[in-house]
């Protein structure tokens, strides 16, 4: 694959045929006005560009495509800039064109007996779920970014978050999309057909491609009925195993309500966010471990509440958890969301932190907890693992916090033994290296380790048919 290194920054033509695409005023080239676009939320990935291209249109990312294809010119696709392994920032040789699909955020059509919403690519994910809302609708795709990460975004990560439990990833909400190729064909509709047998589906090869094989422009997402009820509450147990239990549990028990939610966090998570974000414990006595648990149903107004705290009660009865709150408004729903929501940002108040974002079978999650904290505590004594997550899709971001007496730089210097001592638990229990936030420049040494090399290779072929010079996103993903 194409290094990104091999780029040169595009000629001063070159230049002048984009902005004639897009506008001089949407093609900025100044170091202050592009330094959002070349920074990642964490500053891990800190790039240079020669260029932020912001198309208002899928005829201008086709124009574009064509020009960098000819000119052999790279292009890093960017959407809300919020992705975790840094795929959307460009490499420090400045070589590169950021293409920003921000300005592209319109939504085209919500067709209510569809069941479906049209959208283009830089449609920010709050507004998609507030388009829904407004006819009586659920877009259910929901995850901590969503007030700026976008649709286009969410689909090249296939992105998954806090409802997957109940409705799936980004793959299974997107019911068609369109893309722009390398040389700027087209390809893909926007019919909305929920069946649609005709070989090939280009769709699912997109997905998840983290704009290694095409831009996607527009997609059309699946709807829900909306919901009509909710209850949220935290239980407190002893072990991450009675949190898998109470997880079956529930699934046993729950008759006129949905699980869409089931979140893991430890008693030091907690304490992060309730230290750093001025947040308030759920219980007087705190427990190890906590599960927020979120009940979701279309029937009367109470329903829902009443089997939460029965089933809780059952738990209780059952010695499965030992404490158990319920949010008895909204506002206190809120406030149970806002432990689990500022679990990452709690952590940045507490020095350098490691992070892995994996997957186990939900039964191993009490395992991999075990298996993981000695490996790390064996290559960092005193190191403070902090899981949380979506237990109910045996999806945990295992962060790990620098011990406190530890100097930071020294702590992230550890960041490559870290990772490999998680990930070789994570896959001696049949589990993945990366279970939401992908690949991209991060993960990318991993991809040998956990694909074939048949795999590889196809995985290499397709890419040189999708993009033969190699242009797109060049050093992500593919290894
Ligand atoms: C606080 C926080 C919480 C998060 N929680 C979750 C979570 O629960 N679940 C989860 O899955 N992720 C989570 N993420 C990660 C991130 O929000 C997702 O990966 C999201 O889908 C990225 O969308 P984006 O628009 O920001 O994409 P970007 O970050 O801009 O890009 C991500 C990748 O997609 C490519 N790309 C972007 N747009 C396009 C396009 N239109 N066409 C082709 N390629 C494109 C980029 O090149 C890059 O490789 C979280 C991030 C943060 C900061």
């Amino acid at each position: 694959m194409r290094d990104p290194a091999s780029f040169r920054p595009p000629s001063g033509e070159v230049l002048a045929r984009f902005a004639a695409i897009v506008g001089e005023r949407h093609m900025l080239t100044d170091e202050a006005d592009m330094a959002p676009f070349l920074r990642e939320w964490r500053d891990r990935y800190v790039g240079r560009a020669a260029a932020v291209l912001r198309p208002g249109s899928e005829e201008e990312v086709a124009a574009l495509l064509k020009v960098a294809h000819e000119a052999d010119v790279a292009i890093v696709p960017q959407g809300g800039n919020t992705g975790l392994v840094g795929g959307q920032i460009p490499f420090e040789t400045g070589a590169e064109v950021v293409l920003s699909l921000g300005r592209m955020n319109r939504i085209l059509d919500v067709d209510v007996e569809n069941d479906a919403m049209t959208l283009q690519a830089g449609v920010v994910l709050a507004d998609a779920q507030r388009a829904a809302a407004d006819h009586g609708r659920l877009f259910p795709l929901s995850l901590a970014a969503e007030g700026s990460c976008q649709i286009g975004g969410n689909l090249a990560t296939n992105a998954g978050g806090l409802n997957v439990i109940a409705y799936g990833t980004a793959r299974a909400q997107c019911l068609a999309l369109r893309a722009v190729l390398a040389d700027g064909r087209i390809i893909g509709s926007l019919s909305g057909l929920r069946k649609d047998n005709t070989g090939y589906d280009l769709r699912d090869v997109m997905i998840g491609s983290e704009g290694t094989l095409g831009i996607i422009t527009a997609a059309v997402m699946r709807l829900h009925p909306a919901v009509t009820d909710r209850a949220v509450a935290f239980a407190g147990m002893e072990t991450p195993g009675e949190a898998v239990s109470l997880l079956a549990f529930f699934r046993e028990r729950l008759t006129c309500s949905q699980l869409t939610a089931f979140e893991l966090m430890s008693h030091l998570g907690l304490s992060f966010a309730v230290t750093h974000l001025g947040l308030r414990e759920p219980f007087d006595a705190p427990t190890p471990w906590y599960v927020l648990v979120e009940l979701s149903s279309r029937g009367a107004p109470g329903e829902v509440l009443a089997e939460m705290e029965h089933i809780l009660g059952q738990a209780f009865e059952a010695g499965l958890i030992a404490d158990a709150a319920l949010a008895q408004s909204e506002a206190q729903a809120q406030a149970f969301w806002r432990l689990r929501d500022g679990m990452s940002e709690a952590q940045k108040h507490e020095g350098g932190s490691i992070k892995n974002d994996i997957a186990v079978p939900v039964s191993r999650i009490p395992e991999f907890i075990e298996q993981a904290g000695a490996a790390v505590l064996r290559l960092v004594p005193g190191a403070r693992p902090v899981p949380f997550g979506h237990v109910g899709d045996g999806n945990l971001h295992y962060n790990i916090s620098q011990p406190p007496d530890m100097d930071r730089d020294a702590f992230l210097a550890k960041w490559d033994d870290v990772v490999a001592a998680v990930n070789d638990v994570v896959l001696a229990l049949g589990g993945s290296i990366s279970a939401e936030h992908g690949i991209g420049r991060m993960k990318r040494h991993w991809l040998k380790k956990v694909k074939s090399p048949t795999e590889i290779a196809l995985m290499r072929q397709l890419k040189q048919t999708f993009d033969p010079r190699g242009i797109l996103n060049p050093g992500k993903l593919i290894p």
